[in-house]
């Protein structure tokens, strides 16, 4: 059976540059790079030029970058850290509905210890206002947390209006670039971001290791309290062969990047197009424009999403109904819910998220599959029956 796969934002494939870099530091290359001796020299190098890589993506000097374990430690750092590191200045967060659960469940843990959190609502397209940001700063506002993209929709926060306002009111902004490294250009220097918050598994590198950017000058407590590693502000011995991953998966990212946006701007309109031809009363989720190049979130009204997957998935097409985190769950997405829309519609949502491999034969076979698919599914649902 053909094998496609939609659903890059779960994860990535490990390209295959970036695997033939990190093979040599999971066997002849062991040195700890802490070791000031001959087997530790060529790690720390290859830690280094990988950070100077990834600083690179990001437009940020090496120093600013610490590297995780993963987006979701990133994230736990970025907030927890700053909170308690500015406690006695305020205790008040500011972030979003949509936001990943890396970011909303630490946000409703620092709530159990005693801080404030407001959750933004977002409108139709899956925006916030910044009025509505601006009204809810107050003088115990410590942090702002707001995604650059959506990994649910692939929508994109004005993230330069939002620095903006974050720096005019002294708080520190932190956000979770997570779905956007790779697939846009990111500048930090240009932006007034304090911490940013990338994994390198959504980047073609493997599951993991992830980085945060931390502004000079801005002071975190560490999340892993240890050794001296990463200038005191993450213990624990390097990931030495997933941070070369990422720093050359960052390296491929900005060398790739101005093509590979065509391609997938060209295979995602091609596939909303071509549905929305095909398939009648679907609804196409997010903003028009102010989107990623790859996401498309698409609502089948009267057809259940999970069993939609099922039917793809023998078909051999990888989607994903909404995040990974929390498919299986009966809970309909709360970014779409967020968005407005009823359970039922939300429940009926598939994420298509493309990446390099994928072709315009593969959106063909989908578009051509999809049309019995839906109309089987829904001949058995009565409400469609009245509204045919
Ligand atoms: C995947 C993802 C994360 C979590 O990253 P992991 O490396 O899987 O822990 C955080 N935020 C967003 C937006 C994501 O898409």
């Amino acid at each position: 059976m053909n094998r496609i796969y939609f659903d890059h934002n779960a994860t990535t494939p490990v390209l295959d540059e970036v695997f033939d870099a990190m093979v040599p530091f999971l066997k002849d290359q062991w040195g700890n790079p802490s070791s000031i001796h001959w087997a530790g020299r060529g790690t720390r190098k290859a830690v280094e030029d990988a950070r100077e890589s990834v600083s690179a993506l990001l437009n940020c000097t090496p120093i600013e970058l610490i590297f995780t374990s993963s987006g979701t430690e990133g994230d736990n750092h970025a907030i927890k850290g700053l909170a308690y590191a500015q406690k006695n200045k305020g205790n008040h967060i500011i972030t979003t509905k949509v936001e990943h659960p890396a970011v909303l469940s630490t946000c409703k843990h620092l709530q159990k210890e005693g801080f404030e959190v407001t959750y933004l609502d977002v409108d139709k397209d899956g925006l916030i206002s910044l009025d509505e940001l601006k009204a809810a700063i107050t003088p115990k506002t410590i942090l702002i947390s707001v995604m650059y993209a959506n990994n649910e929709t692939g929508v994109l926060f004005p993230i330069k209006e939002i620095g903006q306002i974050a720096k005019e009111k002294g708080v520190a902004f932190h956000t979770d670039a997570v779905q956007a490294a790779g697939k846009i250009k990111i500048d930090v220097a240009d932006l007034n971001v304090d911490l940013m918050t990338i994994s390198g598994h959504k980047l073609y590198a493997p599951k993991g290791v992830g980085a945060l950017f931390i502004k000079r000058g801005t002071r975190l407590v560490p999340l892993v309290h240890g050794g001296h590693q990463e200038r005191n502000r993450r213990g624990g011995t390097e990931n030495v062969a997933g941070i070369v991953a990422m720093g050359k998966a960052s390296g491929i990212a900005i060398r790739d990047m101005e093509k590979e946006t065509e391609h997938l701007k060209t295979l995602k309109e091609r596939l909303e197009k071509g549905m929305t031809e095909r398939v009648p009363h679907i609804k196409i989720n997010g903003h028009p424009d102010k989107r990623l190049p790859n996401t498309a979130n698409i609502s089948f009204e009267f057809v259940e999403g999970e069993s939609l997957l099922l039917n793809l998935d023998m078909k051999g097409i990888a989607a994903s109904s909404g995040s990974a985190c929390t498919s299986g769950s009966l809970e309909p997405s709360h970014v779409l819910v967020s968005m407005g829309l009823t359970h039922e519609l939300s429940h009926g949502s598939v994420r298509f998220s493309l990446g390099k491999s994928n072709t315009v034969q593969e959106i063909d076979y989908l578009l051509e599959i999809m049309p019995p698919i839906v109309e089987r599914m829904r001949s058995m649902s009565p409400l469609y029956a009245g509204a045919k």
